[in-house]
């Protein structure tokens, strides 16, 4: 299964929702596609520049993998970029568009993948137009073009299940994620302006019950980091932008170190809770490492969360209740208005 945006019957997109891949035999790939389309899709092939069909497509509406249909482009985020090839300046959703490393024809690039069948799409580059800065380089073949008045016809099957699925992957409409970042006093006064965002806890994980408490865990040795448990409502946020504010709300390349502060319990860790968290963070972190928005490698580690441990009460709220604590002034709320700033549209 695959975590993806999708249209419903009444022509609105609507996600995440959990969606069966698509997964043929090449046999029947080359039944399902036209020979261009196997090319691209399938084989990896580009298509001559200035020859598509969708490459001067200036109508409104939406462009799908020509291979399972899934929707990956809108006519809201394409722009000329004079290279002859269809491109845009973002995808419909980023779960639906996959990256990934290609170091082929002796050239580092990233490719885009259908992330539902796998389909080759292209590549994408930074030199793309504001906001993003990117440039999603595509071959018509590998889409197909559906006008705005018809989005209706594009209704998915897992549209219905997925409103249940979208609404509450963790019950009750909410979500958590579970991310350490250094002192939790500092990443829990990041993530609590967030718009979605229903609560921060600050707490343990990673260790054993019996040494989930501060005096041990400052010792270094329990194997516990200070992690914080988002809980979340998918609807208004994405795990997604979870993470893109955890990159910013640390720094990722400094391993078991934040600062002065020093130690294992300081280290920079995803504490995943599904399959698709474990994905959507390897995917980012390939993303910025491509892209190389940090100067040094990421040190972020992955580790299954297997307990979260809540923080004693008087580490709750740490930088609300006490403002004026050097440590807060100087560490926590720098951060915090970085993340305002960088992040402003996600700011409640
Ligand atoms: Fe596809």
């Amino acid at each position: 299964m695959v975590r993806v945006h999708i249209f419903n019957g009444e022509g609105k997109l609507v996600g995440p929702v959990e969606s069966p891949r698509v997964e043929l035999t090449d046999q029947e790939w080359k039944k399902r596609l036209n020979p261009e389309q196997y090319t691209i899709l399938r084989s990896k092939g580009t298509e001559r520049p200035f020859c598509g069909t969708l490459l001067d497509n200036k109508q409104e509406g939406v462009y799908c993998c020509a291979g399972c249909g899934l929707p990956l482009f809108s006519s809201n985020g394409k722009f000329n970029s004079g290279t002859g090839w269809p491109s845009f300046f973002q995808s419909i959703a980023p779960d639906n568009v996959a990256m990934h490393a290609d170091e082929t024809h002796g050239m580092v690039r990233v490719e885009i993948l259908c992330a539902r069948c796998d389909g080759h799409l292209g590549h994408v580059f930074e030199d793309g137009p504001r906001p993003t800065g990117l440039r999603f380089c595509l071959n018509s073949e590998s889409l197909t073009f559906t006008p705005a008045d018809n989005l209706a016809s594009l209704a998915d099957p897992a549209a219905a299940a997925g409103k249940a699925s979208a609404a509450a992957p963790a019950g009750q409409g909410t979500a958590t994620a579970v991310f350490a970042g250094g002192c939790f006093w500092c990443t829990e006064a990041a993530f609590e302006q967030l718009e979605g965002v229903t609560d921060v806890q600050s707490g343990y994980a990673g260790g054993a019950a019996a040494t989930a408490n501060y005096r041990r865990v400052c010792d270094g040795d329990t194997g516990h980091a200070e992690v914080i448990r988002i809980t979340y409502d998918p609807e208004k946020i994405s795990y997604d932008q979870l993470l893109d504010v955890f990159f910013d709300a640390h720094d990722p390349t400094h391993l078991n170190r934040q600062g002065n502060d020093v130690g294992t319990q300081y280290r920079s860790a995803i504490f995943y809770q599904t399959a698709a968290e474990k994905k959507a963070a390897d995917k980012k972190i390939l993303r910025l490492t491509e892209t190389r928005v940090f100067s040094e490698p990421i040190v972020t580690t992955l580790e299954p969360l297997e307990e979260f441990f809540p923080a004693e009460d008087y580490h709750q709220d740490y930088a609300r209740n006490n403002p004026d604590q050097p440590y807060i002034q100087h560490h926590a709320m720098p951060r915090a208005c970085q993340i305002r700033e960088k992040h402003s549209k996600l700011i409640r």
